[in-house]
């Protein structure tokens, strides 16, 4: 059978997972992807006007066509749900018997909302590795999947969604996710995306983890790998691809300290190469970091988001203090272990001066690598969106807004009012952003003033620009692969986009 993956955004590990699955088992999988330059999966540079011109829809359509699938899988995200719905609509124009599925979180947290077109035929929740076969051979054979676990389906009641599927618990038993998938999008060599671990073990009230985690037993959605099976993979894969960094893309790297300590033994002496990774501001001590940095890490991700204490203990479900946040970051700077930060903007209750305090924070950290600037965002599930709905922020059409996929990204949310006006938090973020590069410019200088009008006014090109001149001064490896990947995907393709009116939808 032939199974098409079709993706909006880079690298999909949950996606390589599924396909190694479904090869194993004698399956064919290939994949149709528009990496989205220019739009909110760039991450990068955020342009509407470049992202329709280098809109790569018709390329995965054309791939559609080419390759001719028995199934289309989708995974969709909340902001990438509404794509998935057009393609899958203009898949059914073209071969109406070809099967279309829908996963991702997005299904997992609103299955409903998984069947708001009629082009989808089953959606599936939760992680799917142990159904997929399964759930293609069903459909090969033209049998029923309607009473499989996970799938989410019509039915003369309305819509069917049954339990979630069994999933693996030893991560362990998995097969090698299937690299072959994103070999012609990723340059795979510049940075070799891998997992420690599936789930979290924190309760943000802004992140899809808690409310997934939720879904499960206690104690059984959280799963860490063993460090043998890790490194295997590293060593067979580097065999193939040669990379020159690691990516862990895993929500938090083990805080375990055994395993951290077999960890940096074994990578060291078998793989040796950067990585990059996350981690929590409260799971760090001086060892710790100590044995992270022996590993070979080369930067580490932390969420502060506010240095307001308040908002983010009781907005943000994050118990951290300013206090540990500093002795983190300054224990880093001891042991000499890059990190970036992340903030949050858009927070209601936040105050000028809160703005104030991280950039008087920040600026006395030398190994500061990134502040990274995100709009705070809703998504279906989680704690945050019903505080907002019984708060009386947003109301029940926001909320069904949100869970159709219509709702706001992390770069253009304005979906909370904040306490400050938006010109001054543009400035805010253009500061937060090129701080990095010059930390001595902005502490300790008073709120207002021309130094902040000037900084309202700096385009987002100029700033992206700086971005990258601070990641060349650090020699930052992912700079290479962020300039390899819109050279290989710029001009890849012809260009087009999909039109918006194809197919049909329920309701028109
Ligand atoms: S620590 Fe990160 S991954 Fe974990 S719940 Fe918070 S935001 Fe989500």
């Amino acid at each position: 059978m032939k199974i098409l993956f079709v993706h909006l955004g880079r690298e999909h590990l949950g996606l390589e997972y599924l396909s190694a699955m479904l090869k194993q088992a004698g399956h064919s999988t290939a994949l149709a992807c528009d990496i989205g330059l220019f739009g909110i999966n760039d991450n990068i540079i955020i342009n509407k006007r470049l992202e329709r011109l280098f809109d790569r829809s018709n390329s995965v359509l054309r791939k559609v066509a080419e390759y001719e699938p028995d199934i289309v899988c989708l995974s969709a995200y909340t902001t990438t749900l509404q794509w998935c719905f057009r393609i899958a609509e203009a898949v059914k124009e073209m071969k109406h018997d070809t099967r279309t599925l829908l996963g991702g979180t997005h299904v997992t947290l609103s299955p409903e909302s998984a069947l708001g077109s009629a082009a989808i035929d089953y959606a599936v929740r939760g992680e799917a590795e142990l159904i997929i076969v399964e759930l293609a051979n069903r459909l090969a054979a033209g049998e029923s999947v309607e009473d499989m676990p996970g799938v989410v389906c019509r039915s003369a009641d309305g819509i069917k969604i049954n339990a979630l599927p069994p999933h693996p618990r030893d991560l362990d038993s998995l097969p090698l996710p299937d690299k072959q998938l994103f070999e012609r999008v990723i340059n795979i060599r510049d940075d070799y995306m891998t997992l420690t671990t599936r789930g979290c073990i924190f309760n943000c009230t802004y992140c899809c983890e808690h409310s997934v985690r939720r879904l499960y037993p206690p104690g059984e959605y959280r799963r860490v790998r063993s460090v043998g099976s890790l490194v295997g993979e590293l060593e067979t894969m580097y065999s193939r691809y040669e990379f020159r960094e690691v990516y862990f893309a895993c929500p938090l790297f083990p805080p375990d300290k055994k395993w951290v300590a077999e960890f940096a033994a074994e990578y060291r002496a078998k793989i040796d190469k950067p990585f990059y990774c996350f981690s929590h501001v409260n799971l760090f001590d001086l060892e710790y970091a100590q044995l992270m940095k022996e590993a070979g890490c080369r930067n580490i991700e932390f969420g502060v988001q506010t240095m307001n204490e308040d908002i983010r203990r009781n907005r943000l479900g994050r118990p951290e203090t300013n206090e540990k946040i500093v002795e983190t970051l300054s224990i880093c700077e001891r042991v000499g272990l890059r990190f970036d930060v992340d903030a949050i903007f858009q927070l209601p209750g936040e105050r000028e001066e809160d703005f104030r305090v991280a950039i008087d924070t920040f600026s006395s950290f030398k190994m500061l690598h990134r502040i990274k600037v995100f709009n705070l965002a809703l998504f279906p599930g989680t704690d945050l969106l019903e505080h907002s709905l019984t708060e009386g922020r947003i109301d029940e059409n926001d909320r069904m807004e949100i869970m159709a996929g219509g709702g706001g990204d992390f770069f253009h949310s304005r979906q909370l009012e904040s306490g400050v006006p938006l010109r001054k938090q543009r400035a805010y973020e253009n500061i937060l952003r090129i701080l990095p590069l010059f930390p001595g410019l902005f502490s300790g200088r008073p709120a207002g003033g021309f130094m902040l009008r000037l900084m309202s006014l700096l385009p987002h090109p100029a700033v992206r620009f700086l971005e990258f001149i601070n990641l060349a001064r650090l020699r930052d490896l992912r700079l290479s692969f962020y300039i390899r990947l819109y050279a290989r995907n710029l001009f890849a393709r012809t260009p087009g986009r999909l039109r918006r009116d194809s197919g049909t939808r329920p309701g028109k």
